[in-house]
């Protein structure tokens, strides 16, 4: 659905990672945006750049309660804890979000006619036993595990939205994202780019979990933000895959952050989490085929870009720290 200039879009989760770039690409193109986030796991700071522009506007809720911001043109749904650790300590909410959540988005794309896509994730695969995954993989999950809190919400999700488009004919669309880093990546939320980068211009040991042989496929974030945007404006219902097909292994990631970091950092083995799955690849060849994408950005390239944001973000925590002192 081609997304009209004169309706607002609302962007949920907009105070993370992923939504706040979202908004500001949405901003870029010339729409109107209202972003929603209960600040659970995103920040005001995230949002930051995006303050003096007077065709966004921020609404603090929680999603999982129903809510309204008036008639909107378009949904993006992407709140929900989405790093390891901060799923682990937000696990009800993270299923909530995932059932009530979604349900409140679809709601208002229903009742507006508005277009959705949700942001479903690679984990739906779980440990996969296919490589690389495509979409008509249904995967292995660890229902009851420790991991079950997010891959079972994003699961629900899923079904919940293709409900939505059978039974109350939703525009609706499924992009399932692989590992993505880049700027505003939360600093302290444990995922692997972000504890290497800190790590490594602290000259901290890198902490390695398991032999560091299991394997990521690592998308930069405007790559991604450039593949969600044309799913949402396609004719695609089922689910798609958008991600870097070039797969690390954790170890060889690590190595990538020492050398565009220069940090003489150590490796230090830790043990794996329960559940980690040991391989991660998208098979994009439904992205190439249906939107004419594909990524642009390789890892060494996208550390570096990334660079510049965990530096400062280092520096700012010093300052806090200092000023905390004083
Ligand atoms: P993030 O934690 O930075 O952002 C998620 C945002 O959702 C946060 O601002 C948080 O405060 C908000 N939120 C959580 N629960 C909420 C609620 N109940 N009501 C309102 N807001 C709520 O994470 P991210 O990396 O930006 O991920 C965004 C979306 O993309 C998530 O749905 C995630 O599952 C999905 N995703 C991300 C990745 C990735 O690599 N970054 C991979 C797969 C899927
Ligand atoms: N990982 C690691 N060291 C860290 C953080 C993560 O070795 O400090 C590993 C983790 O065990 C997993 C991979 O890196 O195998 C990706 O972890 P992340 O939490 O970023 O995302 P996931 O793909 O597991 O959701």
């Amino acid at each position: 659905m081609e997304i009209s200039r004169t309706q607002s879009i609302l962007v949920t989760g907009a105070a993370g990672f992923l939504g706040s770039h979202l908004c500001q690409a949405l901003l870029a193109e010339g729409h109107s945006v209202v972003g929603v986030d209960n600040l659970s796991t995103g920040r005001m700071a995230n949002l930051a750049e995006l303050s003096g522009e007077s065709r966004f506007d921020f609404v603090e809720t929680d999603i999982c309660q129903p809510f309204d911001v008036g008639k909107v043109g378009y949904v993006f749904n992407f709140a929900s804890p989405a790093s390891p650790a901060d799923y682990a300590r937000l696990g009800p909410e993270t299923l909530y979000v995932g059932s009530y959540g979604t349900r409140h988005a679809l709601e208002i794309a229903r009742r507006h006619a508005a277009g959705f896509l949700h942001a479903s994730t690679s984990e739906c695969y779980g440990d996969p036993d296919v490589h690389p995954q495509n979409e008509s993989y249904w995967g292995r999950v660890n229902p009851i595990g420790p991991r079950s809190v997010y891959d079972e919400a994003k699961r629900f999700s899923e079904a919940l939205v293709m409900a939505f488009h059978r039974y109350h004919g939703v525009d609706t669309h499924l992009v399932r994202i692989f590992n993505t880093y880049g700027p505003r990546l939360q600093p302290t939320d444990g995922r692997v780019i972000s504890n290497f980068m800190i790590q490594a211009l602290l000259g901290e040991d890198l902490t390695v979990y398991g032999d560091g042989r299991q394997t990521r496929s690592f998308c930069f974030v405007s790559d991604l933000i450039d593949g969600i945007l044309r799913l949402s404006r396609s004719s695609e219902h089922l689910p798609v895959n958008i991600g870097n097909p070039e797969e690390w292994t954790i170890l060889e990631c690590a190595r990538e952050v020492l050398a565009v970091t220069g940090s003489q950092s150590k490796i230090r083995y830790e043990p794996l989490p329960q559940d980690d799955p040991m391989q991660r690849c998208p098979d994009i060849s439904k992205a190439k085929r249906l939107l004419g994408w594909e990524p642009k950005i390789a890892l060494r390239r996208g550390l570096e870009l990334s660079l510049p944001y965990f530096r400062s973000s280092l520096a700012q925590a010093g300052r806090h720290a200092r000023s905390g002192q004083s």
